[in-house]
Parts: structure tokens; C-alpha cells; sequence
């Protein structure tokens, strides 16, 4: 079987627009008549002529998500690690030219972070750090995972993409899942937007995802940032990435993020502008091409966004986020990453579920092996 890598490689950027913008009324009845949707579907969904369409489109979602997820919500939180960065990412308040104090947290400062989450509730952390291999690097990582590990039944990272021994290492000692968004699979738009550091790399980073299928990871979290590129292509190379990898490695599960540009420290405009309802339009058309696929959205989103979309596709999302390191208690002050939109307190995001007749759902995995052996 190829690697995506070669695929991507036969597929032309505007070619693919094109054909995105080409789809007519005809194609998205056909799409939304059908049972078992493919790419070709996907991009009609997608594309201009599906807006006057979106009301069916999101009544579907609601139905599909509703059948195979319940009316439940998987909560988690980001926990940042680290603002230590030495890549140049043109949209990033970490990015390495930034002025700004550095900051790794230490053992004692990790767990006093954690103690604050776990009194909230959470059971699903999401660590996140820079890219800084002699500070943030894999063994930084690992005795992280490790201290944690007690006190979460579910761990993911986003972290510098790693090789498959280290993604083994850390898999052994209880990571779960893995989030690495390509950002944009425009191969020049990607070099312009990381033009230093080992980020820079944009091979390495999309073989990412095949190096944790080989290890075996339990889940691959996948994502563009919207904004950098034209958003109906890079979702379609997303959803186009997400069947490769479901057909090779089809004990894993998935997950897809909806980053949208946001301010930050030194910040970018995006080049093509989304809006709520092209949010919308993606979220239920990716709903109706993968019943199983988990889908979730951040505190990046506004309030009343996230109170609406919780219903038509969403089964994760995050709340009361904070995206500087120590953010939670250890040092409020510190710079962010990106601004959070939805503010709220994690139990006024749980109460708007439930008031929506959605139960947040904080722990929906065990590790069954006693770590005290490891
Ligand atoms: S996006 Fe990640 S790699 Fe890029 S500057 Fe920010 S923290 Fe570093």
C-alpha cells in the first residue's frame, strides 16, 4: 500500500479546488441521499452549492452522531507543559523569534496544575508543549506521562512529532492518544508558514500519523489550521488523509480538530476567512462521510458557537482552557499561546450541556495494567 505521502504528491492543490467549486446542486442531493458517502460526496458537502442545503445536512449530522455517540460529550483539558519553542510558525504566540519569558514546569509545578484540574473533575488531559528537544524532548515527555498517569484514566499529547520507538516508549508507559495537525497540506503555503526549525519539515510531520499507526497507538487526533490556506481544500486533503489511514490502520481510532486562526502575540490574518456557518457546514459534512469519527472543538470557538454546535456533530470539547504553561494555578500571567474565546468555568459549560439534555461524560477509559510493575 503507498504512503500518503506519494498520494498527496499526485494530487494537484487547484485542481482540487476547482473540482470543490464545481459541484452542483445535483451532486449534494445525490451525496445526501446516500447511505455510504466518499470523498467525491465529501467535496460536494463542502463545497458553495451545499449552503442552501445546510439545515438537512445538520439534522443528518444531529441524527448520526446522536445514534452512534448518544447524547454525551467527552470532556477533556490542555494542560501546557512548556512555551520553549525553537521553530518559527508564522501564526504561533510560542514561536521562537517571540520575546517572551520561557517556561517549562517542573515536577512539583506539573502536579499542582493537575491537583486544580482533578478538582474540577477532569479525567482526559491533553498535554502540550513547544518543540524543544533538549528541554521538551521525549524523556521530558515520558517522566511527565508517568507522573500523571495516576491521576488520569486518559491521556493524549500534542507534542513535536516523534519516532516510532518513542512512540512506543510512551504508549508502554499509558499515552493514549496522539493530536498532530499538518496545519496545511499546501506544501509551499506549509514552508512559508514554518520557515525555521525542525517543523519546517513537512514530510516528516504528514508521515507523522503512519509512524503512531505502527506503533499502535489507540487514537490519532487530525487537523489543518483554518485560515492558512484555502479551508475547503485542506479539509478535503484532511478527510482524504483520514480514509488512508482508517483503511491501514483500521485498529485505531480517529479524531478531527477544527483550529481556526486566532489572535495572538505578533499576530496573522488568515488568507481565506471561514466563517460560523462554513464551521457548520464542515463539521456536519464530515459527520455525514464518518459515523465513527470523533470530532471535537476548543475554547478557540465563542460561547454561543459551542452552544450550538454541541448538538450537530461535536463529541468532544474542552472548557475553562488555559494555553500558558502554568496557566491553571502556578502562573496565571504567563503568555498564551493563541486567546481563548469561550471563557467559561468548566461547570457552567458542563450545565449548558445538561441543560441541552447532554451528559459530559469526564472518564470513558481504564488503563487495566497496574503501573506500579513498569
Ligand atoms: S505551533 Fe508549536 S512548533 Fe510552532 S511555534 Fe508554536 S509551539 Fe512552536
Amino acid at each position: 500500500m503507498k504512503t500518503f505521502k506519494e498520494m498527496l504528491v499526485a494530487c494537484d492543490w487547484e485542481e482540487t479546488l476547482e473540482s470543490i467549486f464545481s459541484k452542483t446542486e445535483s451532486d449534494v442531493l445525490l451525496a445526501l441521499r446516500k447511505n455510504n458517502r466518499d470523498l467525491e460526496d465529501f467535496k460536494a458537502l463542502i463545497s458553495p452549492a451545499a449552503t442552501p442545503h445546510l439545515e438537512q445536512m445538520a439534522q443528518l449530522s444531529q441524527q448520526l452522531t446522536k445514534k452512534r455517540f448518544g447524547n454525551t460529550i467527552q470532556m477533556y483539558v490542555p494542560l501546557y507543559l512548556s512555551n520553549e519553542c525553537h521553530n518559527i510558525c508564522t501564526y504561533c504566540g510560542f514561536s521562537m523569534t517571540n520575546k517572551i519569558p520561557r517556561r517549562t514546569l517542573s515536577d512539583a509545578e506539573i502536579l499542582k496544575e493537575i491537583a486544580y484540574l482533578k478538582s474540577k473533575g477532569y479525567n482526559h488531559v491533553l498535554l502540550v508543549t513547544g518543540e524543544a528537544n533538549n528541554s521538551v524532548g521525549v524523556p521530558y515527555i515520558n517522566n511527565a506521562i508517568r507522573l500523571i498517569r495516576v491521576h488520569f484514566s486518559t491521556i493524549s499529547i500534542e507534542v513535536q512529532p516523534l519516532l516510532k520507538e518513542e512512540y512506543e516508549l510512551l504508549i508502554e508507559n499509558g499515552l493514549h492518544a496522539v493530536m498532530v495537525y499538518q496545519e496545511t497540506y499546501h506544501k509551499a503555503a506549509y514552508k512559508k508558514h514554518h520557515p525555521k526549525g525542525k517543523k519546517s519539515n513537512f514530510d516528516f510531520r504528514l508521515d507523522t500519523p503512519e509512524r503512531l499507526g505502527e506503533a499502535g497507538i489507540h487514537k490519532i487526533g487530525l487537523g489543518a489550521l483554518l485560515g492558512l490556506e484555502d479551508w475547503r481544500a485542506d479539509s478535503f486533503f484532511t478527510a482524504m488523509h483520514l480514509k488512508f489511514l482508517q483503511k491501514k490502520y483500521w485498529k485505531t481510532k480517529y479524531s478531527i480538530s477544527f483550529p481556526r486562526l486566532r489572535p495572538h502575540s505578533g499576530g496573522l490574518e488568515p488568507k481565506v476567512a471561514m466563517n460560523d456557518t462554513d464551521l457548520v457546514q464542515l463539521i456536519c459534512a464530515f459527520r455525514l462521510l464518518d459515523e465513527d469519527v470523533e470530532m471535537s472543538i476548543s475554547t478557540r470557538e465563542s460561547e454561543v458557537f459551542r452552544d450550538h454546535i454541541v448538538k450537530l456533530g461535536i463529541t468532544a470539547m474542552s472548557a475553562e482552557s488555559k494555553t500558558n504553561p502554568g496557566g491553571y494555578v502556578v502562573e496565571k500571567q504567563s503568555l498564551e499561546q493563541f486567546e481563548i474565546s469561550d471563557e467559561r468555568s468548566t461547570e457552567a459549560v458542563a450545565e449548558m450541556l445538561q441543560k441541552q439534555g447532554i451528559e459530559p461524560v469526564w472518564k470513558d477509559w481504564e488503563n487495566n495494567w497496574s503501573y506500579s510493575k513498569i
